[in-house]
């Protein structure tokens, strides 16, 4: 069966294309075109279509994090190259599919009728659920999530599959697929993303982005022997925005980039103050994207940053997410050891929130491991308390087995941090001791404490 799909997917991505263009981009993971020879694809035909009706589908797999995590990493790769090759091989002539990230794929379609179409695209669905059931045994029959923009005259690829993707982000979790099109209400969701974009890039100009600093202290003494750098956007209307207003949307245009940049020039430029002021230094911690694994000079542009402020790579630490997708590991680890080697701290964020796999904690070169707040959430609360606190009492002692400190995150209560110095664990971070502050309150604070 695999043979007989593989041969005719071949046939319509693969082979046909590889005569023609000998320089097609493929995506590692599953053969396709990439996303970037997927755009250039779809142009050109939407460009040569004469009149043919085209609809694109944005599409992911729902509880993709399930097979991760159920059978490893590499079987959800596994599940995803057989994904494409059954969506490929569901194609005619002049249609596409690729894989943009994770569990996402792109199909450009031929339709008729928006009824023919969202019948066809359940049975291309079907037809990976029930090769997936048959052929390799997964028990849990998958299912999709889908977006579907009927594509008018002259559009820009990048505005198609943006529509795409809003209906496909609207659809909720159910157990069929869900299959979506774009609406009007999608329509003003875009806008908002869109004038946000316009809106934070005019944020930075004018200086509304600002970082505070939240301390971390060590638990046995009460010492303060930290901070965390937090970015914050003073907008002039709506007050005072955490990141979550905005960083998932500068995570998805790249510019998160330059705000992670700037946080640490801050951050820098205020150690060089409490320097020349001869105040205590402690070192800062600032959090960087999964974006930066992207940029080949990241860690020299961050030594070069540091070196400009007189300070040494040691005065600070880099937090890197552990949620990242199975084939970003490699790279991830890569700049993992070129920061530790540049003699930066290097600390895991949010462990335990994602895709955590206690296996990698034995290659990643980190120094600190910071458990994710839910962790804790699940500690005092509910039947599964004791579990959950078991949980984190043996995630501490295996890091420090590994010489990893560990600092929890997101502390409120005395009866947390009890139990996490009774866990052994090194250092908390958290409202019970302080809320994140202002940059320029932050010498005085320390002053005040000691
Ligand atoms: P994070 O790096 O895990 O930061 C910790 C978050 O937990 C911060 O939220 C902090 O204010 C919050 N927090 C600390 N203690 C407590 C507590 O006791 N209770 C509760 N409920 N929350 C607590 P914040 O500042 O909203 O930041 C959220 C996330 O946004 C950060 O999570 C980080 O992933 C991201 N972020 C913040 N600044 C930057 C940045 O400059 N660059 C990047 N790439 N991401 C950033
Ligand atoms: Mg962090
Ligand atoms: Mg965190």
């Amino acid at each position: 069966m695999l043979q007989r799909i593989v041969t005719r997917a071949e046939g319509l991505f693969g082979k046909r294309k590889r005569e023609e263009e000998p320089t097609v981009l493929l995506d590692d993971v599953t053969k396709l075109p990439s996303k970037e020879q997927h755009k250039l694809d779809a142009t050109r035909i939407l460009h040569n279509r004469k009149g043919a009706k085209y609809a694109y589908v944005s599409c992911d797999v729902s509880g993709f994090k399930y097979i991760n995590e159920t059978y490893g990493y590499a079987y959800g790769n596994v599940v995803l190259r057989y994904i494409a090759t059954v969506f490929a091989s569901c194609l005619g002539k002049d249609e596409l599919v690729s894989r943009t990230t994770g569990d996402h794929f792109c199909l450009l379609l031929h339709y008729q009728s928006e009824e023919g179409l969202k019948e066809r695209i359940h049975d291309i669905l079907n037809a990976a659920a029930d090769y997936l059931m048959a052929e390799e045994g997964i028990q849990r029959r998958l299912l999709f999530n889908c977006g579907v923009y009927l594509i008018h005259k002259n559009e820009d690829i990048n505005m198609i599959r943006a529509r795409a993707s809003a209906a496909r982000k609207r659809n909720g979790k159910g157990f069929r697929d869900q299959i979506a099109f774009y609406n009007e209400n999608d329509f003003v969701k875009e806008l908002e993303v869109k004038e946000l974009e316009a809106d934070i890039r005019r944020a930075a100009e004018h200086g509304e982005l600002k970082v505070f600093l939240q301390p971390k202290y060590e638990i046995t003494t009460g010492h303060v022997i930290g901070a965390e750098a937090l970015v914050r956007w003073e907008h002039p209307e709506r007050g005072m925005l955490t990141p979550n207003k905005f960083v998932p949307t500068c995570e998805e245009n790249g510019f998160i980039c330059e705000i992670d940049f700037f946080v640490l020039e801050e951050v820098c430029r205020k150690m060089r103050e409490w320097k020349e002021e001869g105040k205590k230094l402690v070192k800062v911690s600032t959090n960087f994207s999964r974006r930066h694994l992207e940029e080949v000079d990241f860690v020299d542009r961050l030594i070069r940053t540091v070196e400009r402020y007189g300070l040494k790579p040691s005065d600070l630490e880099i937090e890197l997410t552990e949620s990242m997708a199975y084939e970003e590991m490699g790279t991830l680890l890569s700049v993992m050891r070129q920061i530790k080697e540049a003699g930066f701290g290097l600390s895991m964020d949010d462990f335990g929130s994602g895709y955590s796999s206690l296996s990698l904690l034995r290659e990643m070169p980190v120094d600190v491991l910071k458990l994710d707040k839910g962790f804790l959430d699940g500690c005092h609360e509910g039947a599964s308390a004791n579990r959950d606190k078991r949980i984190v009492y043996h995630i501490i002692s295996m890091a420090k087995d590994l010489n990893i400190s560990v600092l929890a995150e997101g502390v409120e209560t005395l009866q947390q941090m009890e139990f996490l110095k009774a866990s052994h664990c090194d250092m908390i971070q958290g409202y019970y001791y302080a809320k994140p502050m202002p940059s320029k309150c932050f010498g005085d604070y320390l002053e005040a404490i000691a």
